[in-house]
């Protein structure tokens, strides 16, 4: 029996996480379940899983789902405030823990666990993009296993030989004979619209993705392609390699997850629906498979399967993103921060989603050559280049 944390139930990964461990009560057991404010959708998780801790950040909702849980007559005790997230995910009776809370705020219990040397199933790229070499160092120094969990890395995780799946951080791609990291994206909603009609995007065109069902910011970067900037520098930390060895391909269907070239000309690829539960069952089951309610993939179904480069002009945050790469981690914490303001002012439909691109162009340019070494200065340039967007913002207003 092991025993699972999911830090961000009620999202899209969460929800899908515990879609996978309902089938399997005698393997895993929810120890604790961890939201913001949607306190309904965590009474109903702990009805049907009963764990020892809830945690609700927000407050009033922790107040609210405290006496819904009491009233109901259950067992489990909510805790509130963000500082039980990384207590709870630093607990002795916790195996394994689904990073899965969107953005910045999932970077302290993520740590908090590999700190611990837990077993680390991520999802919350964000934390990886802000923070990559210290995250790195920690899993390293506290002997952490971290599985991927963002379908991408999933998918050249299971492409890499078994001796390499075994210590990813510390061998080189090239001692394996890898000579490329394929990384496929769908392209997002508007890889065929008219440039011309970019400024009038709204958020809900934005957030209606073609092939997944995801939460709304990084539907959005899926978008304007800055989901795999991210994943891009994702794919450099959890690989341990250079920019130079990864390259973006189109791929519409999402059927191709990503592929591994060997030099010797083999391409190696995971194929399959584009389904969340498939690589969180992976990660959980890992070294063994475990079954999960995803369709199989049918062959005679697909009748188109293409590729594409991606465009500069129509992508504009992915080569941001390249950049920060490139410039190191005190770029990409300060692109990553810029991101999530520049997102959430476009969901609010206080900025275009053309401006989303702008902003993050602004706050590179300004930030480019900043290094943030220590967990500190990376808060601190975390939170300077959210109050820099924030005044361009206002500035434009
Ligand atoms: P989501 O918006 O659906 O869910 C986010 C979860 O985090 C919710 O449970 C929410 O309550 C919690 N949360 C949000 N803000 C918080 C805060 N400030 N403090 C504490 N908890 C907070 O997001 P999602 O789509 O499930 O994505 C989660 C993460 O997984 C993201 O980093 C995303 O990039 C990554 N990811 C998602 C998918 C997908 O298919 N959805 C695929 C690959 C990677
Ligand atoms: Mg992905």
């Amino acid at each position: 029996m092991r025993s699972v944390l999911i830090l961000g139930a009620t999202g899209s990964i969460g929800c899908n996480t515990l879609d996978v461990l309902a089938g399997y009560p005698e393997q895993y057991q929810v120890f604790a379940l961890t939201a913001a404010q949607n306190w309904q959708k965590l009474l109903e998780q702990i009805r049907q899983f009963q764990p020892a801790y809830a945690v609700m950040t927000d407050a009033d909702a922790a107040v609210l789902l405290k006496q819904a849980v009491s009233d109901a007559g259950l067992a489990t005790e909510v805790l509130s405030g963000t500082a039980a997230l990384a207590e709870l995910a630093a607990h002795p009776d916790v195996d394994i823990v689904m990073a899965a809370i969107v953005g910045a705020a999932g970077l302290l219990p993520t740590l908090a666990a590999v700190e611990q040397g837990k077993t680390v199933l991520l999802a919350n790229k964000e934390a990886l993009v802000m923070t990559g070499e210290l995250f790195i160092q920690k899993v390293k120094q506290h002997g952490a296993t971290l599985l991927p969990i963002d379908s991408e890395h999933n998918a050249i995780f299971q492409c890499l030989p078994s001796a390499l799946q075994q210590d990813t951080a510390n061998q080189q791609l090239a001692d394996y004979g890898i000579s490329k990291l394929l990384l496929t994206g769908s392209g997002g909603p508007f890889l065929r619209k008219d440039l011309a009609d970019f400024e009038r995007i709204t958020p809900a065109q934005a957030v209606a993705h073609p092939n997944w069902v995801m939460g709304q910011k990084i539907s959005v970067d899926s978008a304007t392609m800055m989901n795999k900037g991210l994943e891009f520098i994702e794919a450099r930390w959890l690989f341990n390699c250079r920019p130079d060895d990864i390259q973006v391909v189109i791929h519409p269907q999402s059927i191709i997850h990503s592929m591994v070239q060997y030099a010797d000309g083999s391409v190696l690829a995971q194929l399959g629906q584009p389904d969340m539960r498939t690589p969180i069952a992976h990660a959980l089951a890992f070294p063994q498979r475990i079954s999960t309610n995803v369709k199989p993939l049918d062959f005679f179904a697909l009748t188109e399967f293409s590729f594409a480069k991606p465009c500069a002009e129509r992508y504009p945050c992915l080569y941001l993103a390249k950049q920060a790469c490139a410039l190191g981690q005190g770029a990409t914490t300060a692109l990553n921060a810029a991101n999530e303001v520049s997102v959430a002012a476009f969901l609010a439909e206080q900025i275009r989603f053309t401006d989303i691109a702008r902003f993050n162009a602004l706050a590179l340019d300004h930030f480019a050559a900043v290094k943030a070494s220590s967990l500190e200065h990376i808060l601190q340039l975390d939170s300077e280049a959210r109050a820099f967007v924030l005044q361009k913002i206002k500035e434009m207003h």
